[in-house]
């Protein structure tokens, strides 16, 4: 008889061959600007703690007393046993944050995608995706049953024409793109999705992963973003019905997802998601330190400006070296970026993987993203509130050695 998992040795195998495997790399100790990677600091600008608060004082405090006061776990999911006066006061938090009546709060960001665009639509709807959207959302429109087009990144002309053909054959339609597109950098044309939506009777759903706490003047994220800039062509974004997603494993340091909307939008998901309603609530420890994250961002603004100032200096050191670069056979690319993202395109997964190698070796810690995550391999860094200068100067200093290196070919 044949073994039914010798397949399994045979797609590891491609996977290989390819330069697509990947596997774990383990911090050693506390989260930071600087970690322990086997034995040695190195610092870290793979993390999307952009605030630098997953291992501030007041966090571990508040997660600590939590549990103290509450337990280990939430026992339950929040519809029967397991909703704690700590998960409301969360998700009033958010509401606030975001401007938005209400908010409601899932065990991950994940499910939160998942199960708002399942209950949002349905066989008689419509989705339109951007090509670069999170796998969550993805697997969300799939989850939903809805007929699902792709449009092209960012493009509004594909959005428009797509929309234009086919909208009218649909009950609801579902536009769904990423604030900021975690494996990029840039942030989606908001305020003109929103016109289209208002023009073809669409829903919005906005994914604030890589947004909330990044972007706009009190880490808002995107609708406050594009509220803030003074032009007649930005209409305030944040008063505009839209429904807002987020995670709390970011910019808020902890583990957990987030809608923000509506009080109907809030009390009809609460009703039909079933990635909220059939799954236990998020842990007090969680649930205690997302909220101490959002005290934090309230009452040290310091720390948002300091991020915006760090990302502006990666960016500009960053394209000051490429300008410099002697040799360019790499085929590198900086993407454009609005956010704390910053990726650097690199020719194939070999170089780029080479390329993650050589930083480790001299102390930085960084991404090598490849695909099937992204069609075009690269370099993504990710800057935290916490990097002081000297560590992006470090970056730079072991960038401008690997690059200039023939990277082994
Ligand atoms: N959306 C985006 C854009 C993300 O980058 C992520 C996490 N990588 C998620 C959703 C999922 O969030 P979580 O990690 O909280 O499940």
């Amino acid at each position: 008889m044949s073994n039914p998992y010798s397949w399994l040795t045979k797609s590891l195998e491609t996977i290989h061959k390819a330069n697509w495997h990947r596997s774990v790399q383990a911090i050693e100790g506390s989260a930071g600007a600087v970690v322990s990677m086997a034995g040695s600091r190195v610092v870290n600008f793979a993390s999307n703690d952009y605030l630098g608060l997953a291992s501030h004082p007041k966090l571990i405090e508040r997660a600590i007393a939590a549990t103290k006061t509450y337990g280990t776990g939430a026992t339950g999911s929040r519809l029967l046993s397991g909703h704690r006066p700590l998960h409301r006061e969360l998700e009033q938090a958010i509401a606030q944050l975001k401007g938005t009546e209400d908010a409601m709060v899932f065990s991950s960001g994940y499910l939160a995608n998942i199960g708002t665009v399942a209950a949002l639509v349905g066989d008689r709807d419509l989705i339109l995706s951007d090509e670069y959207n999170h796998a969550s959302l993805r697997n969300g429109a799939t989850l939903s049953g809805a007929a699902v087009l792709i449009y092209r990144h960012s493009s509004l002309e594909s959005l428009t024409e797509l929309l234009t053909e086919h909208r009218a054959a649909y009950r609801r339609c579902l536009i769904l793109t990423d604030g900021v597109f975690g494996m990029d950098g840039d942030i989606c044309p908001l305020p003109e999705i929103l016109d289209l939506g208002d023009r073809f009777e669409a829903m919005v759903m906005i994914d604030e992963a890589h947004s909330a706490g990044v972007l706009g003047k009190t880490g808002a994220g995107c609708a406050e973003h594009f509220s803030n800039q003074q032009s007649d062509r930005y209409p305030n974004c944040q008063h505009r019905s839209l429904v807002q997603m987020g995670t709390l494993s970011k910019a808020f340091a902890s583990l957990g997802g987030y809608v923000a909307g509506s009080t109907e939008l809030v009390d009809f998901l609460r009703n039909r998601a079933p990635s909220w309603i059939y799954t236990t609530g998020l842990s007090p420890a969680d649930t205690a330190a997302a909220l101490g994250a959002l005290d934090l961002l309230q009452q040290a603004p310091h720390r948002l400006s300091q991020l915006h100032q760090n990302a502006h200096y990666l960016i500009q050191q960053l394209d000051q070296l490429l300008s410099e670069l002697p040799n360019q056979s790499h085929e590198l690319k900086r993407l454009s970026t609005d956010s704390a993202i910053v990726c650097l395109q690199v020719k194939d997964a070999a170089t780029v993987l080479n390329i993650g190698q050589q930083l480790k070796a001299k102390g930085i810690f960084t991404s090598a993203v490849r695909p099937p995550t992204v069609p075009i391999s690269r370099l993504r860094l990710s800057v935290m509130a916490t990097h002081t200068q000297a560590h992006i100067d470090r970056l730079m200093t072991a960038l401008k050695e690997t690059l200039s290196s023939d990277l082994g070919r």
